[in-house]
Parts: C-alpha cells; structure tokens; sequence
C-alpha cells in the first residue's frame, strides 16, 4: 500500500509539558519519587509520544493495567519498571509475566498463591483501604500466601484524593496499620491529587498519571500543571445556509439568519462527544466558533459565519484545557483524554 495521506484530525502531544510536569510533580512529592501512571496508552495520548519524554524526565516506575500493555512500553523502558495493576488472574499471566520481567502488582489470596507456584519473583502487593476495589484486605496481609511473598511496594490507592473528604485520612491511618504486616522495600499511596494533599501521603513513591497529561484535579495544582494534548480538526468543507434551514441529524440546529458554516472531520466515534451538544465551540486564534446541531459519528458542523476568511483545509482548534473542558461538558477530566480516538494523528 502506497504511504496514507496525512490525516485531517490532529493532535500535539506537548513532550515539554508533559517532562516539565513530571518534574513538578516529583517536586511535589518531597522526598518520594514520582512513577508514571502510563495505562491506557498513556490516558489515550500514546505509548511512543509519552513515555520517552517521562523516561528522560526522571520517570522510573510505569504503571500498566493490562499485561497486553507491557509489550509496547517496554519499547522504551526495561521491564523491571513496569508495573501491572490488575495483577496475575491465571496461569498464562504468572507465565508472561516471568518471561518479560515486568512486576505484577498481587491484589488477591488468588493471586498471591498463583504467582508463588509460578515462581514467583519480585512482587507489588496493593492492600486495600477503603475502596474496595482492587486490593487485600489487612486481614489478609498475614496470611502465608502474603508472607511467602517478595514484596518490592506494598501500596494502597485513594478513593477521595480529589476532595478535602475525611475518607482520606482514614484511608491513611488504614495504610499505616498495613505496613507493619508485611515485609516491604517501599510504601507507595498518592496519585496526582494525592500529591497535593501533603507529604504524610508521599511515602517513598507517588504514582501520578492525569496530572501528568495535564489534568488539575486540585486546585494546588493550578498554574503548576501545563496542558499537555492539543487536538485540532480541519475544516473539509465549507457551505451557505439560509434563514430557515436546518443543520445535521435531528434538524436540531436551524438557522435564524442566512450564514456560512463549516463541515470538520471530527465526531463521537473521534471521543468529541454527543456530551458538546449545545455547549461546545472550536477556536482559531482568538475567534470562537460555536458547534452548531448535534455531533454525528465523523463531523460536526460549526458556525463559521465570524470567520469569512478560513475554509477547507484550515484547522481549528478543539479547546482542551482540561479543567474547563470537563466543566463545559460535563465529561471527567479522565474522560475527556481517554476518549481521543486513533483517527487522531498524535505527534
Ligand atoms: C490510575 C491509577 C493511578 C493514577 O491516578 P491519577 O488519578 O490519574 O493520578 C495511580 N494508582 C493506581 C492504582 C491507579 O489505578
């Protein structure tokens, strides 16, 4: 096949950014290293773009869910950083796990036993503390499964850290009663609004991932966190419609006076979703230029009629600061990053 044109959907990734905010969360977490929350193709920004520019920064814990995800990050970094949340559910993944040298993170009695008959090795152990999700519980921590464990991080994950809740501080206490139970080289408990809830959540690693990508989860992080993704969508066609006339699916939008709108190739199966109906609007330069009807599969329509000069071929911004951009759409801040589509170019 001949080398594809280049794509009319677009997204920055700013390496910079995303280095400069590693460091400020590292920063943040006092004497504890920050590690890299790097699931989900990197909260859906990319492997490739991503994890040099963490790696370079300092980064030296990666974070995965899945075991499918290891193969791709250890492109770029050595096994041994790799850290896979959801642990070994069966034999196939002790197996894998072994072959690669990437470290489960152990959350069951389950887990514990199939990981040690497997042979075992160098293990996290995540204990649960109050949100029961994934997780042991403290009981569970002196059982011999865990006892015969090779424990590198026993670590524990907030449920609360985005709120001043007393959940907090009760999961610290929980937290404290559990390293006592196990034999450990580090304690780890902060994702990125864990970071800014102070040094007694630090201990040796902090774990950011959103912030990272330029999520501001608390307002500490305000002004210290950069945007780090910066989509942008082209204008594909550009037409005239009269007073009267409708735009898009549903006739949802109809036109009061006649005005020159723009077609872009960008929809809900791109992550823009049904959720901007009504509420979003794309940017070229300082000019706003409200979305008009709904969001189809592969297009919006919006009102050019500000901008007589842009049409086919240009690009318009689609505005992503994070903390506004869930405000406006009522999506997470989460959400709106692991949305973006593969139809989007990343570089
Ligand atoms: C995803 C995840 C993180 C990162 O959380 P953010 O809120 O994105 O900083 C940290 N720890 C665990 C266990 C996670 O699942």
């Amino acid at each position: 096949m001949p080398k594809q044109p280049d794509p009319t959907l677009r997204c920055r990734v700013d390496r910079d950014a995303l280095a400069a905010n590693w460091r400020a969360l590292d920063k943040m977490s006092g004497g504890a290293n920050a590690g890299a929350a790097v699931k989900a193709q990197c909260y859906g920004l990319g492997i490739d773009d991503c994890v040099p520019a963490l790696r370079d920064a300092g980064a030296m814990q990666f974070f995965v869910a899945h075991w499918s995800e290891v193969a791709a990050l250890a492109e770029h970094v050595p096994a041994s950083s790799i850290r896979v949340l959801h642990g070994p559910v069966n034999a196939q993944d002790v197996d894998y796990a072994c072959q690669t040298g990437a470290v489960p993170v152990i959350n069951s009695l389950h887990q514990a036993k199939i990981w040690t008959e497997g042979g075992g090795g160098l293990c996290n152990v995540m204990v649960d503390t109050g949100i029961n999700r994934l997780g042991l519980s403290l009981q569970n921590l002196s059982e011999d499964a865990v006892q015969a464990l090779n424990i590198d991080t026993l670590m524990s994950h907030l449920a609360c850290a985005d709120e001043d809740s007393p959940m907090n501080g009760r999961q610290l206490t929980m937290f404290h009663a559990a390293v006592n139970k196990v034999q450990h080289e580090r304690l780890s408990l902060a994702n990125s609004a864990g970071i800014a809830l102070g040094s007694d959540y630090a201990f040796d690693l902090t774990r950011p991932g959103l912030s990272l990508y330029g999520g501001t989860p608390r307002s500490e992080f305000e002004g210290l966190i950069k945007q780090v993704a910066f989509p942008q969508a082209a204008i594909i066609q550009t037409r005239h419609i009269e007073a009267g006339e409708t735009v898009g699916y549903s006739a949802a939008f109809r036109a009061e006076k006649a005005m020159r709108i723009a077609v872009l190739s960008l929809g809900y199966a791109d992550g823009y979703l049904r959720a901007w109906d009504r509420k979003g609007a794309f940017q070229h330069g300082d000019s706003q230029l409200p979305l008009l009807g709904k969001v189809s599969m592969d297009m919006v329509i919006v009102d050019l009629t500000q901008r007589p000069d842009l049409g086919e071929g240009d690009w318009l911004d689609v505005p992503y600061m994070l903390q506004h951009a869930a405000q406006q759409s009522g999506l997470s801040q989460y959400e709106l990053l692991t949305v973006l589509g593969t139809r989007f170019k990343r570089s």
